[in-house]
């Protein structure tokens, strides 16, 4: 499709060209006949010429300006499908990266679950072997409620989500949050200094998910040990919820791409993390219903600052 189209187009510009060029030298091949024809020693020769010139002026203007209005509308329509086709082409890769994921995702806590399930049957463990491989089903199951709880919200935010907004007191909302993390992550470091009250009406369920995806990603992309830095502040304005890891950063051409469903960065093939692509989406859906947005810095030396603005 797009080398026919190309060729179209191109087609169309030389052909522009072309009778541009063609209609040009008529018009000036006519103008030289005319006046050729007009007999010197009449008396009104002089204004008899001039207004064939201007006549065959004008024409020219004509021929080069719709030559050139004709020419700017094939530039946008070239604009315009190269935009198309490229809009399609990220709508394909986004949704084989989905499936990829996807699958991937279902499959291997899946496989793990029986694997282990099949292992426990088969073989007589110590109590201690059996408590292992009884973590590892449960670690396995969580996530995939997880990924099932996300498909499902993102459908949800899609078609008929309630928001309830309740005032709520954030450095609480943020501090239970990153406790659950520290539970969760031993290796990982979360610095966070609670200040002052900041209360702000928030939909705890769905904002709640909003924390949980940053902060899942600063863990994630932020490097082998990950350190976490989350910052709670106000001013007249807004409150602002702030993220920053030190881990691979975010290139300015994926920083909008990335609240787009299903997108990741990288090919699935290259991607080591685990994830489907959804959990900056919801964020973004959930952080717009309450009339906020997310801003996307880097952070020094290396790594990304998640800030949530929520205005006031
Ligand atoms: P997932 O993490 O499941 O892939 P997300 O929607 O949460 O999906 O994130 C989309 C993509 O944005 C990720 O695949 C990752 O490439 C990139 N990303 C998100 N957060 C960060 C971060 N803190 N640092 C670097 N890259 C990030």
């Amino acid at each position: 499709m797009r080398i026919l189209t190309y060729s179209v187009m191109f087609y169309m510009s030389l052909a522009l060209i072309w009778w541009t060029i063609l209609l040009s030298k008529n018009n000036a091949e006519l103008f030289s006949a005319k006046a050729a024809q007009l007999d010197k020693n009449l008396a009104g020769y002089n204004e008899a010429y001039h207004s064939l010139k201007v006549f065959h002026d004008r024409k020219a203007k004509m021929i080069l300006g719709e030559g050139f209005v004709f020419g700017c509308m094939l530039i946008i329509g070239l604009y315009v499908l190269q935009r198309m086709f490229n809009k399609e082409l990220d709508a394909a890769q986004r949704q084989k990266n989905f499936l990829l994921s996807i699958t991937h995702e279902l499959k291997s806590p899946i496989a793990s679950v029986n694997l282990i399930t099949e292992t426990l049957q088969k073989r007589e463990l110590d109590k201690e072997k059996r408590h292992v491989l009884l973590d590892n089903i449960l670690s396995e199951s969580k996530r995939l409620e997880k990924l099932i709880n996300n498909l499902l919200l993102s459908a949800k935010l899609q078609t008929a989500y309630q928001y309830n907004f309740e005032p709520t007191e954030m450095n609480d909302f943020v501090d239970h949050q990153i406790n659950r993390f520290r539970t969760l992550n031993p290796g990982l470091t979360i610095r966070f200094e609670r200040q002052k009250e900041i209360f702000y009406p928030v939909d705890r369920e769905a904002f709640d998910s909003v924390l949980v995806n940053i902060l899942e990603n600063a863990v994630k992309y932020g490097g082998d040990q990950p350190v976490i830095d989350v910052a709670l502040t106000e001013n007249e304005e807004a409150v602002i919820f702030q993220c920053m890891d030190y881990g691979i950063g975010i290139s300015k051409e994926d920083k909008t791409k990335i609240f787009e469903p299903f997108f990741r960065v990288g090919s699935e093939d290259t991607r080591k993390t685990k994830g489907t692509g959804l959990g900056l989406y919801i964020a973004g859906r959930i952080v717009r219903a309450h009339k906020g947005r997310i801003e996307i810095s880097e952070n020094q030396p290396t790594g990304s600052i998640f800030n949530v603005i929520l205005p006031k």
